[in-house]
């Protein structure tokens, strides 16, 4: 059998070696899930979630082991895994609590035309869902389909990013304690190879976390069995800074988002388009903030391929025009890279256009909001956005003109902590939502189910369709819908 070594990126000590899940292995894995999910669709709400928080407990209870697997992984400080974990256990203890009232039985109305019929909508469970992961947040991205997905009453084969293969089996191996019974939960760890037969094994729905181009090879792969896909792509998130803001919040905030977890964040800062007017002052103190920036704060870059993609933007950047406010291409010490503040970037430029994913950020001046706005609109992604300003219900009104799944006014990454709202996006940045009702819904089929109440006054569904019922149901129809 063929192993996987997970390197530590920082030290590139050995952190563990896996077997590789070949196809056949993926198969199986996908066999087993299925026999699980009956079962586990079968149990009461109540009692899947009770299984569902004795998973969370454990994974609270070992939160420190856990973040300090997810830092050796990614590197990322110890704090920031911890952080992810705390993340994660929110959301996972809103799904747990909140699916069987969002997924259950309900009445609803007939209408007129079928009054004979009784209604009723209720939320099943697809299956097996395939859960793909990336490896820049190894614990709170995949888990927030995997939780949902659980919750929603599937079964789940999750295939960790191969970077952080270590992360993927705690989780499982939480899970085989804490929900011993089925099978519900397993990890096939592997690269694009194992993806793809994850893919190939026909789940009843694929949930893809990635970049946009992985995502449409995976998307492709889906569409020869018609396997639907949520995907969570990649992002190039703008902030955009009113003249009214406040500013060192504005460039607090900035700072943490285009430079926390090394800019290794999908929804995280890498554009920050600011009102003229404030321009310089605001620079001045991102420049100050940036410059005293360590490392230490944030890791390294986790994969050997992010330094090369930095340095590529930075160089593109400069050589197109850009100004380097704080650091440049010398800032790049793989596996480190220092923060580097770009201002006056070229829109057309590969830093403005596509995801950098470093502790880069280019800073723009614009004429004004409505300038603003159209900028932020003009990516191919469109994940997430944050508006700094002293006027809050301007800033409601200009969140509607954004093109974006989600919006932060006055902070960066408002929503991550909030278990009730949707994530996901438009364009590049994917499509389908996770977390909150939405995302509970995402890994249900909506069954519609009627049942005869009584025989119609008038009564069309009949092959001996009587001439005068058609006629007065005509009449009806004209006066109600035609007046
Ligand atoms: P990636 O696209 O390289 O890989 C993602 C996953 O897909 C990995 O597990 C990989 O092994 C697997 N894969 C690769 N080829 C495959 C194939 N042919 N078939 C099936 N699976 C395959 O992405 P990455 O570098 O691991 O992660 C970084 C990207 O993820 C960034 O673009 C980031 O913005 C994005 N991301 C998005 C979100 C979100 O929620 N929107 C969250 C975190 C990361």
């Amino acid at each position: 059998m063929a192993t996987l070594r997970s390197l530590n990126p920082t030290t590139a000590e050995l952190l563990g070696e896996y077997e590789i899940a070949d196809a056949k292995t993926v198969e199986e894995a996908v066999a087993e899930a299925r026999i699980a999910a009956e079962w586990w669709s079968g149990l009461a709400a109540g009692a899947r979630r009770d299984r569902l928080l004795t998973w969370k407990r454990a994974i609270a209870a070992g939160s420190d082991e856990l973040a300090t697997l997810i830092h050796e992984e990614t590197g990322k400080p110890v704090g920031d895994a911890l952080l992810e974990v705390m993340l994660a256990v929110e959301h996972l203890n809103w799904a747990a609590h909140n699916a069987g009232t969002v997924l259950r039985r309900r009445r609803v109305r007939s209408g007129t035309l079928a009054a004979d019929q009784a209604a009723a909508l209720e939320y099943r469970p697809l299956g097996v869902i395939g859960v793909i992961g990336p490896w820049n947040y190894p614990v709170y991205t995949p888990l927030g389909s995997v939780s949902y997905a659980l919750a929603a009453g599937n079964a789940v084969v999750f295939k960790p990013s191969e970077h952080t293969p270590g992360v993927g089996v705690w989780l499982a191996r939480a899970w085989a304690t804490a929900v011993p019974e089925h099978p519900v939960l397993q990890v096939v760890v592997g690269d694009g190879t194992t993806g793809a037969a994850l893919v190939g094994a026909t789940p009843d729905k694929i949930a893809f976390t990635g970049s946009a181009a992985t995502a449409r090879l995976v998307m492709a792969a889906c569409a020869r069995s018609l396997t639907p896909i949520v995907v969570e792509g990649g992002g190039k998130d703008a902030m955009i800074v009113a003249a009214d803001a406040d500013l060192e919040v504005a460039a607090r905030a900035a700072a943490f988002g285009g430079f926390g977890n090394a800019g290794q964040t999908c929804a995280g800062v890498e554009r920050v388009y600011v009102e003229r007017a404030v321009y310089q002052d605001f620079l001045q103190r991102l420049a100050d903030l940036a410059g005293n920036v360590k490392t230490d704060a944030y890791g390294p870059m986790t994969t050997p391929e992010q330094p090369e993609i930095v340095r590529a933007h930075v160089t593109d950047a400069l050589a197109a025009g850009g100004r380097a406010v704080v650091g440049g291409v010398e800032s790049i010490r793989e596996p480190y890279v220092t923060p580097v503040l770009l201002a006056e970037v070229p829109e057309e430029s590969a830093a403005v256009t596509e995801e950098t994913f470093g502790p880069t950020l280019v800073v723009n001046p614009v004429a004004d909001l409505a300038e603003a706005v159209r900028l932020t609109n003009a990516s191919k992604y469109g994940l997430a956005a944050s508006i700094f300003t002293a006027d809050t219900k301007r800033a409601a009104a200009l969140a509607r003109q954004i093109r974006t799944g989600a919006v932060s006014i006055n902070s960066v990454l408002g929503f991550a902590g909030v278990p009730s709202l949707p994530f996901g996006g438009v364009g590049d940045s994917g499509f389908g939502r996770i977390h909150g009702a939405d995302g509970l819904r995402e890994f249900s089929r909506a069954q519609a189910v009627t049942w005869r109440r009584f025989a119609p006054l008038i009564d069309l569904m009949r092959l001996d369709r009587d001439p005068v019922a058609l006629d007065r149901a005509r009449k009806l129809f004209r006066f109600r819908h035609a007046r």
